[in-house]
């Protein structure tokens, strides 16, 4: 644990020293997905980020508590306070349970998020799970003169808490501008200020998800939850929150608003943001038709895609560039990261049966590039560093390989830590099951199936198709009912 590490802290816009709160225990939490769609592009960024954060702490010997949250209420169309629940939009679309829907987009998360080899959280709780601790929370806000209640629903109290402490103190906003740049209320609305944000919202009759509270039938705002769950299982105080730069305001301010109006305290030490991904140098949007999800792009079913590329090329890729850099994507970014990783993984296969020579010299140069590499990860995470200098080790590999180097067998096990252990350990950087043949037979079979199926559907035997639906599920196969047939993905 001698190493240190190096953050950026978004709250002081610098480099920072870590120093966790308890020695050898590391607290992180993670804004997770919101489960209405399956993942896609923006959800890999912080889903590898994070993991690599994860994963040094663990090769350098700490202990990290990973919390990374589900989002399955409160989370309004528009990022907004009043109007429709997104996960609620979707069930009424497929005419299914709103916790339906959260529960197989959940599953398809967590399926795609073990295609990029990124590490299971160690709690990943739901916000839907936490109302009592959310209801509490807003009660103490409340009870602090921070909020009010208006029709049911209750208000955080910007310009309340702004006379004490500063709201904006994460993305550097003033509250002078943010009220120059926000719409005037239109008279219509529940609230003091526009820059109020919803703490629990009273339901309409219409709406599904609601549960009782001390002021009305209703839900929480979205961003109660994530101050509500950091702190029942990180503590008042903890060391790392992270997530992507789209959710530093409102959602991180608000965050930090919420923390110290109820307990006194910021609460965390550490923000972190990954930057945003852009598709041939444009954001990604449904309305640009350049919106790919992960499945899409492990499939190449995407007319934006030349061809599929693997789970493991996606993930180089993510580690090419820096996390606090904008990310483009395009097919010949995919294919260069594609060559890059095969002479990464060869060489890794490769220094277990390098042929060595007697003696007991050792080669300075592989341990000054073992050196290297842990600085750059330790300097803020830096993988496309870690990366060029992972690639001089296979330099290394290939001149033994064709006999213009030799080295001795000491040096073979230093270069095999260092490209087998960082690699695996660190990078989560390994060689994919390229069973491509019985991926293509399982694919037939399920088609297959579920042609016989359609066909049974057809014909009104909704116990056979119930049937075949059934056991499928048992095999870990999900199937969602379509227009036009059905999709299906392995769980
Ligand atoms: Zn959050």
């Amino acid at each position: 644990m001698e190493r240190k590490i190096y953050l950026t802290n978004s709250l002081s816009r610098k480099k920072e020293l870590f120093v966790p709160i308890n020695k050898g225990m590391v607290g992180l939490y993670v804004c997770g997905p919101t489960v209405y769609g399956d993942p896609h592009l923006g959800h890999a960024r912080p889903g590898i980020t994070y993991d690599i954060l994860v994963r040094l702490f663990r090769f350098l010997g700490y202990k990290v508590r990973y919390v990374r949250n589900i989002t399955d209420v409160g989370h309004l169309v528009g990022d907004v306070d009043s109007g429709e629940d997104k996960i609620a939009v979707k069930a009424k679309l497929e005419q299914l349970e709103p916790m339906e829907i959260a529960q197989i987009y959940t599953l398809s998360y967590h399926a795609t998020m073990r295609k990029l080899n990124t590490l299971p959280p160690s709690i990943e709780p739901r916000a839907s799970g936490h109302i009592m601790e959310q209801i509490d929370l807003v009660q103490n806000i409340l009870d602090n003169g921070f909020a009010y209640e208006s029709n049911g629903s209750i208000y955080f109290d910007v310009l309340a808490y702004n006379k004490k402490f500063h709201y904006g103190v994460l993305s550097g906003r003033k509250v002078e501008d943010l009220l120059a740049n926000t719409r005037t209320l239109d008279g219509q609305s529940d609230k003091k200020s526009p820059m109020d944000f919803a703490l629990w919202k009273k339901a309409a009759p219409e709406h599904i998800m609601k549960w009782k509270s001390p002021w009305s039938l209703g839900f929480p705002g979205w961003h109660a939850e994530c101050s509500a769950m950091s702190a029942k299982y990180l503590g008042d105080e903890f060391d790392i929150h992270g997530g992507g730069m789209d959710l530093l305001f409102p959602h991180h301010e608000c965050e930090i608003a919420q923390n110290t109006a109820s307990r006194g305290k910021s609460g965390v030490h550490y923000w972190m943001h990954n930057n945003m991904v852009t598709i041939n140098g444009q954001k990604m949007g449904k309305s640009l038709g350049n919106f790919i999800t992960l499945n899409e792009l492990f499939n190449g079913t995407h007319k934006a895609l030349e061809r599929a590329y693997s789970p493991m090329t996606i993930r180089f890729f993510i580690l090419q560039a820096h996390y606090r850099s904008t990310l483009d994507f395009s097919n010949a970014a995919l294919q260069a990261a594609e060559k890059g990783l095969k002479r990464m993984l060869n060489a890794m296969k490769d220094v277990k049966n390098l042929s060595t020579v007697s003696g007991d010299n050792t080669n300075e140069n592989i341990l000054k590039i073992q050196d290297e590499v842990m600085t750059a990860l330790c300097d803020d995470l830096n993988t496309p560093i870690a990366l060029s200098h992972l690639f001089d080790a296979v330099k290394i590999v290939n001149q033994v390989k064709d006999g213009s180097l030799q080295i001795t067998e000491n040096d073979k096990t230093n270069l095999t830590n260092l490209l087998v252990d960082i690699n695996t350990k660190v990078l989560g950087l390994e060689e994919e099951n390229s069973s491509d043949e019985s991926e293509g037979l399982v694919d037939g079979l399920v088609n297959m199936i579920l042609d016989v199926r359609k066909d049974s559907k057809a014909k009104k035997d909704f116990a056979t198709s119930d049937l075949i639906r059934d056991k499928l599920n048992q095999l870990g196969i999900q199937i969602k009912d379509t227009k036009d047939g059905a999709e299906w993905s392995i769980m």
